[in-house]
């Protein structure tokens, strides 16, 4: 579609639009029709832009299967016979048909995506997919959906099943329209309340302890909220949909921004907490991984999902002291960029920014 628009927008930009504008410096009254000009080309291109299959996005490849499609490309369009360029046909073909690694059945993949202060994260097996959390919004234009967990989902050519969204605070719902936008056959769970803005864009389920499903011998549980908690108008921390993921071998607890209260009563209440894997709860606030609860969990690694220099002092020092004494290795964002953990190599976190890493770089102290 960028060779119509621009066939379209070159010649109208070139022969048109700046002629009139520069001659609107003599007569004003031409940089109305200029403007107008202007106007009627936006919405052409918005058309062109909006037709199916304007945009087509693939899995992003490995740099070899660029480079080869680089060369296909090249040797189609250079004048050589047509034997010749024929061969970049083929060449083309791995960069296009390119699909991301899945996790071997009965294996499972924790990807926390590097958002900022917020919570983002995308959970695969062999054939699902869920985003547990969109990550926060940053501005009024801008919020983690479109600006990160878009292009990954795009990059991995991942198609969700299900939008888990803890709670409603902003940090964690932030990005949640744009993903749902690009995924309109993911299902809505939530702690939301019905009335909710995200709820008009995909009418969704609340989640409930007990709801549990299984995809490729991965099982699933919410272990929070109970009913009675929706019933007792807590605050939204208070609601965080918490997740439990396993294969029987390795366990991930995905937490929210739960506090000390649920955790407590999580332990109490007798909940399947044991996991390899911690996402820690609120961030590493002060509120939230109590000393009862670590030690039910009792996790060997745990991530927190933080911004670097974040106003809240997230994680902070005490929670960080209590992670320590227990020796579970904690991971944060700021540091670690994004983090990958697989329940293959269950004892092991993949720091993005020590595997992308650059000279440039700045090196978080
Ligand atoms: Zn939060």
């Amino acid at each position: 579609m960028g060779l119509l628009a621009n066939g379209l927008a070159i010649p109208w930009v070139t022969l048109v639009v700046t002629p009139m504008a520069m001659l609107g410096t003599v007569l004003p009254g031409l940089w109305q029709l200029t403007a107008a000009a202007i106007g009627w080309m936006s919405a052409v291109l918005q058309f062109l832009a909006d037709l199916p299959l304007a945009v087509l996005w693939v899995p992003q490849a490995p740099l070899w299967a660029g480079a080869v499609g680089v060369m296909g490309g090249l040797l189609l369009v250079l004048r050589l016979p047509w034997q010749l360029r024929s061969i970049g046909l083929p060449l083309l073909l791995p960069v296009l048909l390119w699909q991301a690694p899945q996790p071997p059945v009965g294996e499972f993949e924790v990807l926390a995506a590097d958002v900022g202060q917020g919570n983002g994260l995308i959970v695969r097996t062999r054939h699902h997919a869920m985003v547990y959390d969109a990550g926060p919004r940053f501005s009024s234009e801008s919020d983690a959906g479109h600006r990160v967990m878009v292009p990954l989902l795009r990059a991995m050519g991942t198609k969700l099943d299900m939008v888990v969204l803890s709670h409603r605070d902003s940090d964690h719902v932030g990005g949640a329209a744009a993903v749902l936008a690009q995924q309109p056959q993911a299902q809505l769970l939530s702690s939301l309340e019905p009335g909710h803005m995200l709820q008009a864009l995909r009418p969704g389920r609340s989640c409930l302890a007990g709801q549990s499903w299984r995809w490729d011998g991965v099982d699933f549980l919410v272990l929070h909220p109970r009913p009675e908690d929706y019933a007792a108008a807590l605050r939204p921390n208070a609601l965080s949909c918490t997740l439990r993921i396993s294969n029987g071998r390795q366990t991930a607890l995905l937490a929210g921004d739960i506090e000390q209260a649920q955790e407590t009563l999580l332990v109490a209440g007798g909940a399947p907490l044991r996991a390899t894997l911690l996402l820690v709860p609120h961030h590493g606030s002060k509120t939230s991984s109590s000393e009862a609860f670590l030690d039910a969990v009792s996790p060997s690694l745990a991530l927190v999902q933080s911004g670097y220099r974040n106003r809240f002092g997230h994680p902070a020092d005490p929670v960080l002291a209590r992670y320590a004494d227990r020796q579970i290795l904690v991971f944060d964002s700021p540091h670690c960029g994004a983090m990958t953990w697989r329940s293959v190599d269950a004892q092991q976190v993949q720091c993005h920014r020590q595997t992308a890493l650059r000279y440039w770089h700045h090196r978080v102290p």
